[in-house]
């Protein structure tokens, strides 16, 4: 594809003097980028090798707090560097930036130059790798919707987040009127994302008021996780540049629908030329691999809910009726059910975990889809018969933790999640997730105000 870089064209773009302006980035727990700007030059002098970090940037939460309590830094140890290892795989054009590339970097530690085991990109990478021993190659896609408004982000900061106004009128679901009206935003995003190289399938309007949705080609699973984290970073940008914002919190409003981020997953021998889950003779063209896989995904579907539902917000979108699934059951093609296997007897054929928000990290959210799938291959699990009709109604089948605390119980408790990962990553992130549970128990919010001020 257009858009990518290598050192060379960086340099023979840098001279014709297309790009001054290198974004260096990785990314943190919440699957945010975060970076430098280099100037082009210094980059291609020296910043290509590599540059540093605060290692507080995976000890922080969503306002970034110096979190205590981590074992990998603390004011104890003084707040070191990580080093910034750029992956020159991942450079690329950002043309929605004028002038300016940007790289994804892998993040190492200062002395001994081996990957930091907690980083989310790690934590994907260690995934594959395994699968890559097996020899099979993960093919993934995150669906991811958000909402549009009209008011800028710094109108709405200056408003305290209220009274926000969703571009379109009402419910916009492939409705294309509407999405005319949107498109000057939108149009942007997939051109820039294209511009990128990232293979932009499409956007389509979503059941409610401002609620978009953006697809991009599924892709091996790395190339994904990066994929979704410069669409979030296309999506703010290109709005803000159109004087709008938009937000991907998994429920910004307790009367409109949640955002998600479906995570449809396969596996393809190492060459990428087989699809390892189809086997016309399997019942709807699943290969035993895949009822494996599938299994896997169920049994640990309430240990690996954090990672697809991060903050107390999140579980706010698990709401009857609106799409979003309460039950980690699966299905034949029924949106109604935590799994749903999709392409049916064809070389499409996949399963689609439908728990996730778009407030979700895709690397965390794909790597434990992954250890999960892998020990269900593993422990060669059976996988049980599909559900039919209304999850929703659904009675004495597993549910997915309905809230942070009991997902945060599922994850400390995952022998899985400590054998794929190890037991310091998941005590690092067992610590994120209590330290959002205490700043969600602490805080007045203004709903406790509206509640209890007059009638109490
Ligand atoms: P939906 O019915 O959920 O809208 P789509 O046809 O739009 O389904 O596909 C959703 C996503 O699934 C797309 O991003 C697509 O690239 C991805 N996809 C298609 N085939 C595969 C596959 N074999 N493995 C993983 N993802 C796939």
């Amino acid at each position: 594809m257009t858009g990518t870089l290598t050192l060379d064209t960086l340099k023979a773009a840098a001279a014709a003097g297309e790009i001054d302006t290198v974004l260096v980035c990785q990314v943190d727990m919440q699957g945010r980028l975060m970076g430098k700007r280099f100037h082009v030059q210094n980059f291609l002098d020296t910043g290509h090798e590599e540059t540093h970090s605060c290692n507080y940037l995976l000890a922080t939460d969503l306002p970034m707090e110096t979190v205590q309590g981590y074992k990998s830094t603390s004011w104890e140890s003084g707040y070191g560097d990580y080093v910034m290892k750029p992956d020159l795989s991942t450079l690329r054009r950002l043309p929605w930036l004028d002038g300016t590339a940007m790289v994804l970097c892998d993040m190492l530690d200062h002395h001994s130059h081996q990957p930091v085991p907690h980083s989310p990109r790690q934590m994907l990478k260690r995934q594959i790798a395994r699968l890559a021993d097996m020899g099979m190659k993960p093919m993934m896609a995150t669906e991811l919707e958000f909402y549009l408004f009209r008011e800028s982000f710094e109108q709405l900061f200056d408003n305290g987040y209220r009274d926000m106004t969703p571009l379109s009128m009402f419910n916009q679901d492939y409705a294309i009127h509407l999405t005319t009206r949107e498109d000057a935003v939108m149009r942007d995003i997939r051109n820039g994302l294209f511009g990128a190289g990232i293979p932009v399938e499409n956007s389509k309007g979503e059941a409610y008021a401002g609620q978009e949705e953006i697809n991009i080609r599924y892709a091996a699973a790395l190339d994904t996780a990066d994929f979704h984290t410069i669409v979030k970073t296309a999506c703010k940008d290109i709005a803000w540049q159109h004087g709008r914002a938009v937000t991907f919190m998994a429920k910004y409003d307790t009367e409109v629908a949640g955002s998600s981020s479906h995570v449809h997953q396969s596996l393809w021998s190492d060459d990428g030329r087989t699809p390892l889950f189809h086997d016309p003779d399997g019942r709807f063209g699943m290969s035993k691999l895949m009822e494996h896989y599938v299994a896997g995904l169920l049994k640990h579907a309430a240990a690996n809910t954090w990672f697809l539902a991060p903050y107390a917000n999140s579980y706010k979108r698990f709401t009857t009726g609106l799409f979003a699934p309460t039950k980690a059951i699966w299905s034949n093609d029924n949106r109604t059910a935590g799994f749903r296997l999709c392409g049916e007897n064809s070389k499409a054929i996949r399963i689609e975990c439908r728990i996730g928000g778009a407030d979700l990290n895709p690397y965390l959210a794909l790597a434990t889809q992954l250890a999960a799938g892998i020990d269900g291959i593993e422990q060669e699990l059976a996988l049980e018969e599909p559900h039919s009709g209304d999850a929703y109604e659904a009675r004495d089948v597993r549910e997915i933790p309905g809230t942070l605390r009991d997902a945060t119980v599922a994850l400390d408790r995952s022998d899985m999640l400590r054998a794929a990962f190890g037991d310091d990553v998941i005590d690092h992130y067992v610590h994120a997730a209590r330290w959002e549970q205490a700043e969600t128990d602490r805080t007045v919010t203004d709903w406790d105000r509206l509640r209890g001020f007059d009638r109490g």
